[in-house]
């Protein structure tokens, strides 16, 4: 039986397909390139590094998927978490089209991995976003419009209420947007799947290692309790879990935790009524809902965000309600799994990427965009790494703010903001 133990008890947890066990660094090693975090970010470095030539070790602290990656919602959207006519006003035309460009690349590199390594993880294509506000309704024809005329893609499409109704029977949609070409997958069996890729292409990974600290020299010594790697380069990809690991990072960005749930199988007939399909949801609120199908005919759900370490005691009645706001017709599901994660933010919402030193690189604050955009962090540090930097310094040259008050009063100042947004989502 495959050990599933430091991870939490998820749906995706019970369903994974790749639940190999890693052992513990014990002792010395050398490496060109010591990478530390076993999520989408760190995964994918080490394995495009892998596959360029270089010895790679990478430390997990607990085990490959325990982050973010392993828990998330699973929809790949499309773009950057900004949305292009709002990058445009922040960027220019210019730059917004090479940071769509970049995204697109992103997802590429999903499809060509889930391809290349044959990673069972229920790819789909698809996703419906439902407006939520009446003063939103113009924006899914203004986006279709922008990105079919201004970024050649042609592949989405605004939904009027009845139509969005039709393909998912939620009250709460009162139009939307169609991408034909976004995706969803299971993010456990996505990451397990890279990690396998990263091992065969010679990726000496190791579970329950955490970094306790490393060294800014040339070479970097980075160590754990147990032992030390002495590498050329770093790569920090620890997200909304470094904690202290590196102050200097860690006050771009604030560690938030949101929530899912799976309900008991209802059966394909009423998963049909429910959406019309495998493709993902989610709605146009700050604190968005998401949801799409399981192949065993659940609905997965994610709602509801906390800004303070530690989850509810109670995630599945945290939870709750967020679904029956959408799905009032499931007040008699049971609910099968509940389980929460830790993402991070930044305050523009756009990702975080940068060198504390010429050899330690890191990214993070993907804001809720970070299947992709994780993945494509990790090929463009390996690029760099690898001597070709223009895409990695295109994305670090994205101007990311400390939050205010750094690390000890971002939390309060967070709380405010979130309320905030949270009020204008009811309005
Ligand atoms: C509930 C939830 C739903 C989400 N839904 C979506 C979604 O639908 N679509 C989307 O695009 N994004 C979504 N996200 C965000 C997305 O999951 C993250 O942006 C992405 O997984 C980040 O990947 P990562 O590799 O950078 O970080 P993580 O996956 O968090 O990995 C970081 C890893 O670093 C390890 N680590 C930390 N410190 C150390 C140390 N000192 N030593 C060694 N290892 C260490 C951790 O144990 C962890 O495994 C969601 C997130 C959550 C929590």
């Amino acid at each position: 039986m495959q050990r599933t133990d430091n991870h939490p008890d998820s749906y995706y947890v019970v369903t994974a397909k790749e639940m190999v066990e890693y052992p513990k660094l014990e002792g010395a090693e050398r490496a060109d390139v010591c990478v530390i975090g076993g999520g989408f970010t760190g995964v994918s470095a080490a394995l495009n590094l892998a596959e360029k030539g270089f010895d790679v070790v990478l430390l997990e602290a607990e085990r490959m998927g325990y982050g973010a990656s392993g828990r998330c919602g699973g929809l790949i959207g499309s773009g950057q978490r900004k949305d292009v006519l709002e990058m445009e006003h922040l960027y220019g035309l210019e730059q917004s089209r090479v940071l769509w460009a970049f995204a697109e690349a992103a997802k590429e590199e999903i499809r060509g991995r889930v391809a290349k390594h044959d990673i069972q993880c229920d790819l789909q294509k698809g996703q419906l976003v439902g407006v939520h506000k009446r003063s939103y309704c113009d924006w899914p024809e203004e986006l279709a419009d922008a990105l079919a005329e201004r970024y050649d893609y042609p592949h989405c499409r605004a939904l009027n209420a009845s139509e969005a109704r039709e393909m998912v029977a939620t009250p709460t949609f009162l139009g939307g947007l169609w991408d034909a070409e976004a995706m969803v997958l299971h993010p456990l069996n996505y990451v397990l799947g890279l990690a396998r890729a990263a091992s065969e292409a010679g990726v000496r990974i190791y579970e329950n290692s955490r970094v306790r600290w490393y060294t800014r020299r040339d070479p970097a010594e980075v160590k754990t309790r147990h032992g030390s790697v002495q590498a050329s380069f770093v790569v920090l990809a620890c997200n909304g879990y470094l904690g202290k690991l590196e102050r200097r990072v860690a006050g771009k960005i604030m560690p938030i935790n949101n929530f899912m749930i799976a309900t008991e199988p209802l059966g394909e007939g009423r998963c049909n009524e429910l959406i019309s399909g495998r493709f993902g949801v989610h709605d146009t609120r700050f604190v968005v809902n998401y949801f799409r199908l399981s192949d065993d005919h659940r609905l997965l759900f994610g709602g509801g965000e906390n800004y303070r370490p530690g989850f509810p005691r109670d995630i599945e009645n945290f939870v709750r309600p967020y679904m029956l706001r959408i799905f009032p017709q499931l007040a008699d599901a049971r609910i099968d799994y509940d389980w929460g994660g830790t993402l991070s933010v930044t305050v523009n919402r756009m990702p975080h990427f940068g060198r504390l030193r010429p050899n330690v690189y890191f990214a993070q604050g993907y804001s809720g965009h970070g299947i992709s955009t994780a993945s494509f962090a990790g090929k463009v540090i390996a690029e760099a790494i690898a001597g070709t930097a223009e895409r990695f310094d295109v994305m670090a040259g994205i101007p990311i703010h400390t939050f205010p008050g750094g690390t000890l009063l971002r939390y309060p100042g967070m709380v405010l903001g979130m309320t905030y947004y949270s009020i204008i989502d009811r309005l």
